[in-house]
């Protein structure tokens, strides 16, 4: 890569993660990509998004997206970082200004070979990863119109700065969201026996639900229910009418995930009418597993190798990504490269090892080189 191209790219990490923006609100942001862009004069698609960009490399068909994420999370940084955040209580701690930077920097490199390209590459700058509105919204606006596949990465800070990790099938969870309200009968403290109790019912509830993936999932199935929010009552000496809870579930599988969703209707339901409350569970979709497909994991594989990663194990865990939303419509798959940094993401000491962007700008460019021919071979 020439040293102008990582120059650039490390200018552009730095000036993201000085001045990150929350979900939707990523207008600097979206203004300081659109400029980097016209730089290298790479065509921008007017396609009528509020933040975000995309743009276009190349010609004709076949159609291969690459995706970034560029928002920040509600976070003060406490990093000692010579470019730390600038923006009070908002900070980039996924390294969503790292792979906006790494997509940028493959966009320069494809750019500059423009008239060896086998087809186009689409760039999406996405918006509004973190609260998972943002890649539904590239769809609705027509980001993947004529798009054959699709890859993305995010960085992982547990592996090194040289090494490349992805599985084929589901490589994120199911991420829903629940709401349970308990209705009871409020009542004097002392004198319980005239209410019912919404309390020690949602007690019940709670525990209840926690067989469901002891005892109705196989072991091999990874589920996980949290109550996080567990609301009722406003004083010590009367028994609330009501209590609200809210949680999430993770799997894995759509079959594990409608199956858990049944189960959790049903113990929610029927635990409160056997102690004589009525109870309530509302459930909202979240952004579904990213499915990854073995031909385009195994092509991000052999590329890694010859680019000079070491490809490791990756075992999927159960955080989200809304990337899953673009594989619903195309195939292709997401992979994760490592960042090393000591803290976690979402952390406020979350750093990334600056020396991972240039050979992964580097990485994505070959990748999408090679997908193009692979594409354009595979249609004919
Ligand atoms: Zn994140
Ligand atoms: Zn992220």
């Amino acid at each position: 890569m020439t040293n102008s191209v990582a120059n650039t790219i490390h200018k552009l990490f730095k000036e993201l993660h000085q001045h990150p923006e929350l979900s939707n609100q990523e207008f600097e942001t979206t203004k300081r990509l659109r400029s980097y862009l016209q730089q290298a004069n790479i065509r921008i698609l007017e396609l009528g998004a509020k933040t975000g960009v995309i743009a276009e490399i190349g010609s004709g068909s076949p159609v291969l997206a690459l995706r970034a994420d560029i928002d920040a999370l509600p976070i003060n940084e406490q990093t000692e970082l010579d470019y730390r955040s600038q923006n009070r209580e908002v900070m980039h701690a996924c390294g969503h200004d790292l792979h906006a930077s790494v997509l940028m920097g493959a966009a320069y490199l494809l750019k500059a070979q423009e008239k060896n390209l086998q087809g186009t590459v689409r760039l999406l700058f996405q918006p509004a990863e973190e609260n998972f509105s943002g890649a539904l919204h590239f769809i609705d606006i027509g980001a993947l119109n004529g798009v054959d596949a699709i890859l993305g990465l995010h960085n992982n800070p547990n592996l090194a700065v040289n090494q490349m990790a992805s599985c084929s099938g589901p490589f994120s969870a199911n991420v829903d969201r629940i709401e349970i309200t308990v209705t009871g009968i409020g009542a004097h403290a002392a004198r319980p026996e005239s209410g019912i109790d919404p309390i020690v019912i949602g007690a019940q509830i709670v525990s209840a639900i926690q067989t469901i993936s002891s005892r109705t999932i196989s072991g091999l199935d990874p589920v996980v229910v949290s109550i996080t929010k567990f609301l009722g009552g406003n004083t010590w000496n009367v028994i609330p009418e009501k209590v609200e809870m809210e949680g999430t579930v993770r799997t894995l599988t759509p079959k594990v995930r409608a199956k858990v969703k049944q189960q959790l209707i049903s113990i929610v339901e029927n635990v409160a009418i056997s102690m004589g409350a009525k109870a309530e569970l509302r459930w909202f979709d979240g952004p579904p597993s990213v499915m990854n497909v073995a031909k385009w994991v195994a092509l991000a594989k052999q590329v890694a190798k010859q680019t000079g990663y070491e490809v490791v194990d990756f075992k999927p865990g159960l955080g989200g990504e809304d990337f899953a939303h673009y594989l619903h419509v195309v195939p292709g798959a997401f992979i994760n490269l490592g960042s090393q940094s000591q803290h976690a993401l979402h952390h406020p000491k979350f750093q990334i090892n600056l020396d991972m962007i240039t050979p992964a700008a580097h990485y994505l460019y070959e990748l999408a080189t090679q997908a193009l021919i692979d594409l354009k071979h595979n249609n004919k």
